[in-house]
């Protein structure tokens, strides 16, 4: 195995990801840019190989809910390097329809420079519509599409001396926004929770979903299988951190950020939601595992 650090960033074609992809090879590190589309990915990597980072860019494609995708790139990372450095798990979803193409959207940051937080998400707000089709689609990606990129890249992971994962995950993933007292209390307590258990959960949650239950049974509103998803993805990287302690496995919040996922309502530019999640990514060794980052700095689930 090489001195260099090798990194692969899931949806590296564009938004946080592709600024993600830039700032860990411009510090020197080998990047695996994966996408899910070929022609978007390639043309990504041609893109960052022409800024001139000091680390080199390459180009695997991966759909993280396509598991023999995800096993063509642990056996390109198998046979290339023997080992991986770090994960950066940031390909997710909205989980909702939208009912603007989201790369269509006319939005501009000076359109929504007088408007808070609460005023943004609303207007994001009415760009999308949740059904179940998407709510399905959402959980599948965001969470079992991460942990089975996470189990394959496990043992490459375990094969380097500094191992690091994180999860790309949100303020929507906070536990107070459930309004179930008995599930928060359960989701909290990452020394009994099994991945059994996250697998149940998901499944009442569909179920709930279908039965229009979602208020009733106190599961987060609005983007509801969005915060779930990143709830259950939050969960996992504990039960996770604790199966593995000698790797470092966070979960980060990059902010709220211009991005075609946000419909470009987010107040911060991609650059700075990458930068909160590459600090994360780069913490010195022996630094924090199974913890949480919101911009940058370590908070509470
Ligand atoms: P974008 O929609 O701009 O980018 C999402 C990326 O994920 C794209 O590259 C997309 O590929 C890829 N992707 C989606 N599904 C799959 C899949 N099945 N397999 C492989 N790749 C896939 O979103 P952001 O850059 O805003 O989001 C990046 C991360 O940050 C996400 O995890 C998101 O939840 C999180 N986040 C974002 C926030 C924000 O304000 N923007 C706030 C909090 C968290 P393609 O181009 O092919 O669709």
């Amino acid at each position: 195995p090489t001195n260099t650090r090798i990194a692969v960033v899931t949806g590296g074609n564009k938004g946080i990801g592709l600024e993600v992809c830039r700032q860990l090879a411009g510090g020197g590190v080998t990047v695996v840019l994966t996408a899910r589309d070929e022609t978007r990915g390639e043309a990504a990597v041609e893109k960052l190989r022409g800024a001139g980072l000091s680390g080199d860019v390459i180009f695997h494609q991966l759909e993280i809910t396509d598991a023999p995708s995800i096993a063509r790139l642990a056996e390109f990372l198998r046979a290339r390097f023997g080992k991986l450095d770090i994960l950066i798990n940031n390909a997710a979803v909205g989980a909702c329809e939208y009912v603007q193409d989201p790369a269509d959207s006319s939005a501009s940051e000076e359109k929504f420079s007088g408007l808070d937080q609460r005023q943004r998400l609303e207007v994001m707000f009415n760009g999308v519509r949740e059904t179940y089709d998407a709510a399905r689609e959402g959980i599948k990606t965001n969470y079992y599409g991460t942990k089975n990129v996470i189990e394959a890249l496990l043992p490459l992971l375990k094969a380097s001396s500094d191992g690091r994962i994180v999860n790309v995950t949100s303020e929507f993933g906070l536990l107070r926004l459930i309004n179930n007292e008995e599930l928060k209390l359960e989701l909290e307590d990452a020394e009994k929770l099994t991945e059994g258990r996250l697998d149940e959960l998901l499944a009442t949650y569909l179920r709930d979903f279908a039965a229009g239950e979602v208020e009733a049974r106190g599961w987060p509103l609005y983007f509801s299988a969005y915060k779930v998803s990143k709830v259950m993805l939050n969960a996992y990287t504990r039960i996770l951190a604790t199966r593995h302690p000698e790797l470092r496995i966070n979960c980060a919040h990059p902010g709220y950020v211009h991005t075609d996922m946000t419909i470009q309502t987010g107040p911060l530019r991609p650059q700075e939601g990458a930068s909160n999640l590459v600090k994360v990514a780069l913490l010195p060794e022996g630094g924090p595992t199974g913890a949480y980052f919101a911009k940058g700095e370590e908070a509470p689930f």
